[in-house]
């Protein structure tokens, strides 16, 4: 079969750039290992936090501006609610980075904020229960993006402006041919003028300049019973990043499953370059590693617990995307997986992949700083 552009991997990323493919009039077919969606790679879990004031780097913030205006696009496409705006909360003690690369990123952009207290952020949601001492920057824009719905709603707009999705089919390789490519999948032989690479934790197997740039990381997700659930809906508890003494958390209200959401970043160091050997069972030690931060910070929402899932981060050593072309093949484009903070994006992200992968190659979004010969990623 003969198309112009192929994406293989349809999660988060690939799905969203199939819809920016096809609503250009691209003929595109996207190529999954699993059903549309699954809960084996990186975008389960029913939600997703998003959040303007980066402490992560102000430079992610004009893409995040163009991520919400287009996931406000699909949500109108499709007629879907993907985007709930539930403020957020960016908190930790006073000197440490995350409070004050968020302050910094609210400040440069001039985000509307408000700079809060541990105590003043527990007296207005009373879900939370911080160190009084502790500084937060509270933005009003924050909230959580329906992951897995958003995967449909992309899949769902592509089709019917003329995409193709197969499921269930594998990629087995790829290889530059001609001026194209030509993908090998499970079930047949797929010829294009480009190919976009977006197959998540798998991505070192598919691009040999990501393996060992991209590590797979397991991960896992709780959520509990609130014992005041009112106090963790959507319109009373803003989603939170938090460092603490236990390391980095982040969480969300109740959405979809009826309990308090929330994850620990890096959760158990448990990394390996076989993504397939890491567990997908969450086990007792998981689940009393997170028990015991929720009932320290968050006790009425540390009731009994309603769902554990594990999910995959893929890291890069900087902990910045990697959004470019292949630098042996210019007809390729690659997206990695994004270090555990990347669902947010997934939007704009779609749009910057269609334009590496259409035209002249180029994007009008400054993506400089995800390049892949960026000197943090050298070997
Ligand atoms: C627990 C957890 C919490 C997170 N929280 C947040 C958050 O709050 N906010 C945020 O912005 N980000 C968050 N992230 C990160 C975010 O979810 C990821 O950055 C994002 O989901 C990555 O999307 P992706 O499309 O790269 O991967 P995926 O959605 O996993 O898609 C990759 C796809 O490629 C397919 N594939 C792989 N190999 C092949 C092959 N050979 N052939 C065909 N298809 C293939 C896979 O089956 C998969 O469907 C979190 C991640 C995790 C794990």
């Amino acid at each position: 079969m003969q198309t112009d552009v192929i994406v293989v991997g349809v999660g988060g990323m690939g799905s969203a750039a199939l819809w920016q493919l096809a609503r250009r009039g691209v003929r595109a077919i996207g190529i999954e290992r699993w059903d549309v969606p699954h809960a084996y790679g990186s975008s389960h879990g029913v939600s997703r936090i998003i959040r303007l004031p980066y402490y992560e780097d102000p430079d992610y913030v004009p893409l995040l501006r163009r991520a919400y205006t287009l996931w406000r696009e699909i949500e109108a496409a499709t007629g879907r609610e993907l985007l709930v705006t539930t403020g957020s909360v960016d908190a930790s003690p006073p000197d440490d980075p995350l409070f004050g690369g968020a302050l910094a990123s609210a400040r440069l952009h001039d985000l509307a904020h408000e700079v809060l207290t541990g105590a003043e952020v527990n007296a207005r949601f009373p879900g939370y229960a911080l160190p009084a001492d502790y500084r937060a920057v509270f933005q009003p824009d924050g909230g959580l993006v329906a992951s897995e719905r958003a995967i449909v709603a992309h899949v769902e707009a592509a089709q019917a402006l003329g995409a193709e999705v197969r499921a269930r089919e594998p990629m087995l390789h790829w290889q530059a041919r001609g001026g194209g490519v030509r993908v090998t999948t499970s079930k047949g032989v797929y010829d294009a003028d480009r190919l976009i690479l977006t197959t998540g934790a798998w991505i070192g197997e598919h691009a040999e300049p990501l393996a060992g740039r991209a590590v797979p990381e397991r991960q896992v997700l709780a959520w509990l019973q609130p014992l005041a659930p009112a106090l963790y809906a959507p319109n009373r508890f803003p989603v939170f990043n938090l460092q603490v003494d236990e390391g980095r958390y982040y969480g969300l209200p109740i959405y979809d499953v009826p309990g308090f959401k929330f994850g620990r970043y890096h959760h158990r160091g448990e990394t390996s370059g076989a993504i397939d050997q890491l567990s997908r069972e969450p086990d007792a030690d998981d689940e009393s590693l997170l028990r015991s931060f929720a009932e320290r910070y968050f006790p009425q929402g540390a009731g009994a617990t309603l769902a554990l899932r594990a999910c995959m981060f893929t890291n890069t050593a900087d902990e910045h995307f990697i959004v470019d072309h292949h630098p042996d093949h210019a007809n390729v484009v690659l997206a990695s997986p994004c270090s555990g903070h990347g669902y947010k994006f997934c939007s704009v992200i779609g749009e910057i992949l269609a334009d590496l992968a259409t035209g002249d190659g180029r994007t009008r979004h400054d993506i400089g700083f995800l390049r892949l010969d960026r000197p943090a990623l050298a070997a």
